[in-house]
């Protein structure tokens, strides 16, 4: 590193997971290095089994590493401590499935301010509320801060996770294959709020085995095996809302179509 050059917020290397599976043992992870710069969107594409989601629960803190040094915003995370590890996750990291992962029986709001309750800080009832309304509003779903999640859509849902994710206003939003369970027009939206929120200066790594959502992000890594094969800019990206506008004109004129078809 450069004298006065700003440091990556996540830098890993030489990192290791492996998994005893019987006798023998899988590398998941083999001795993978990378820098994630802050304000980057990264998406991570790869076959199923390619150690995607095992390589986004490092960098999540979730499972520590089997060998290798990963520097989270400049600390060390292998040194932490489980509670100061937790602290640090809660501090830095929102983390989106694609299941959503939300409370069934909970409204909207109370999953969104879930997070809180695991601060070291306990906040005033009021204040918890106030911060995941501010959370819901910003992810459009400020007039859904009562519902459960059964009585909202798929994408809907998903900004609830989303809001959840945000409320600590983290350094870094991990996504592992976010639109997995959703059609194309709410896929777009979804990428239309992670645009928005990356602009804003969150930076974004997305686990997606979708070209079309990958074409969302700025840069794109390859694994295979549990390495990285290839890591290269995404100049010509999606622009979401474009996409959402070229597929609204799609639907006008199937719709029109459809129409001239019942005529004829
Ligand atoms: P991806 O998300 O790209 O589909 P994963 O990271 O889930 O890949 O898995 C990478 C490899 O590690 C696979 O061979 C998988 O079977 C193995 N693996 C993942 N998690 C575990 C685990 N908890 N125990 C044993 N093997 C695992
Ligand atoms: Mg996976």
């Amino acid at each position: 590193m450069t004298a006065g050059s700003v440091p990556p917020v996540i830098s890993l290397r030489d990192i290791c997971m492996t998994y005893a599976s019987g006798e023998a043992e899988v590398r998941a992870v083999d001795q993978l290095s990378v820098d994630i710069q802050r304000g980057e969107f990264v998406a991570v594409m790869g076959i199923s089994g390619s150690g995607k989601s095992t390589l986004m629960n490092i960098i999540g803190c979730l499972d520590p590493p089997t060998s290798g040094a990963y520097l989270l915003d400049g600390v060390a995370v292998s040194r932490l401590d489980r509670r100061q590890l937790a602290k640090l996750r809660n501090e830095k990291i929102g983390f989106v499935f694609q299941g959503f992962n939300l409370l069934a029986r909970t409204t909207a709001l109370e999953n969104v301010e879930l997070p809180l309750h695991y601060s070291e800080a306990v906040l005033p009832r009021r204040e918890r509320l106030a911060r995941a309304t501010a959370a819901l509003t910003r992810t459009g779903l400020a007039n859904r801060l009562g519902h459960r999640p059964s009585q909202l859509s798929g994408g809907q849902q998903q900004r609830v996770a989303i809001a959840r994710a945000l409320i600590n206003e983290p350094e870094v939003l991990l996504a592992d294959e976010p639109t997995g369970n959703l059609d194309t027009r709410t896929s777009a939206d979804v990428m239309g709020l992670f645009q928005s929120l990356n602009e804003a200066g969150i930076t974004v790594v997305m686990v997606t085995h979708e070209l079309d959502i990958a074409a969302y992000a700025r840069r794109v890594l390859v694994m295979r095996d549990g390495r990285i094969i290839d890591d290269r800019s995404n100049d010509q990206r999606t622009i979401a809302h474009e996409e959402q506008a070229r597929l609204q004109r799609a639907m006008v004129t199937a719709r029109l179509d459809e129409d001239q078809g019942h005529v004829r």
